[in-house]
């Protein structure tokens, strides 16, 4: 085994588990024990039901887990108002889902720079930190078309920009390619791996096993339990 330079934990999960209330309860997520530490790219894989979006959401401080201790970047996330929890979600946290969610009347810069648009950040300054961002996903000279004419794969990579515009410490993908064909799926998986060679933290969930084998490492999930599986390729 090569050893790995592993930076401080990003995401530290102590029997951390989601159960819905219901009625019935549904035990989405066991209890589960997870390091991700600075710099890694990890993809959880699993079929539909298996509890991919419950963890997502809950390392999104989405939601709350119902037992357990979840660390993101050292805080511990149960002492934490909702307003901190806001907070300290939109500081450290990227999310980019299947179905882009952009505004299809507005522009490429526009939907990235409304990322930033309750931060108190000036309009100029978000502009220009848009700008470097779609530059950042090859999107330069694609700034001023309206997200309604653009491509599935220049979507999701305006939604790249905007995940990437307030710098987080952590990237979180929901099937970030299950809306593209496969040649589309090729270059935003390429964008990842881009991402993560430039020091960015990335989790991706995905029921393809063909995407989770580009994550350095590959966590499996079924009917809620968590386990690490074989390093991609
Ligand atoms: P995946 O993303 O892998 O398809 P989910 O995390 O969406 O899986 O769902 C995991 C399990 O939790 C499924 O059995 C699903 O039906 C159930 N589930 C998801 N959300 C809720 C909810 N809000 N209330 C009750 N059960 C839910
Ligand atoms: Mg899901």
């Amino acid at each position: 085994m090569i050893p790995t330079l592993a930076g401080p934990p990003v995401i530290e999960f102590d029997g951390v588990g989601l159960t819905y209330p219901g009625p019935p309860p549904v035990p989405a997520l066991h209890p589960a024990r997870l390091r991700v530490s600075r710099g890694e790219f990890v993809t959880v894989v699993g079929p539909s039901g298996s509890g991919k979006s419950t963890f997502l959401n809950v390392t999104g401080l989405l939601d709350r887990p119902t037992e357990g201790v979840y660390r993101l970047d050292g805080i511990d996330t149960a002492a934490l108002g909702e307003a901190d929890r806001t907070a300290l979600r939109g500081r450290r946290i990227g999310f980019v889902f299947q179905s882009f969610h952009l505004l299809p009347q507005r522009t490429a810069v526009e939907n990235v720079m409304l990322a930033q648009v309750y931060t108190g950040v000036p309009r100029r300054r978000r502009r220009a930190l848009a700008v470097e961002a779609l530059e950042r996903v090859g999107l330069a000279r694609r700034m001023e078309a309206a997200a309604s004419r653009m491509s599935g794969g220049e979507r999701q990579r305006v939604a790249i920009a905007r995940a990437l515009v307030g710098e987080p410490s952590l990237l979180l993908c929901d099937e970030p390619t299950g809306n593209l064909d496969s040649g589309t799926a090729e270059r935003v998986l390429g964008l990842l791996e881009d991402l993560h060679a430039s020091g960015m933290t990335l989790v991706v969930v995905t029921h393809d096993p063909g995407v989770a084998a580009r994550g350095a490492r590959s966590v499996v999930i079924r009917d809620g339990r968590l386990t690490e599986g074989l390093t991609g390729a």
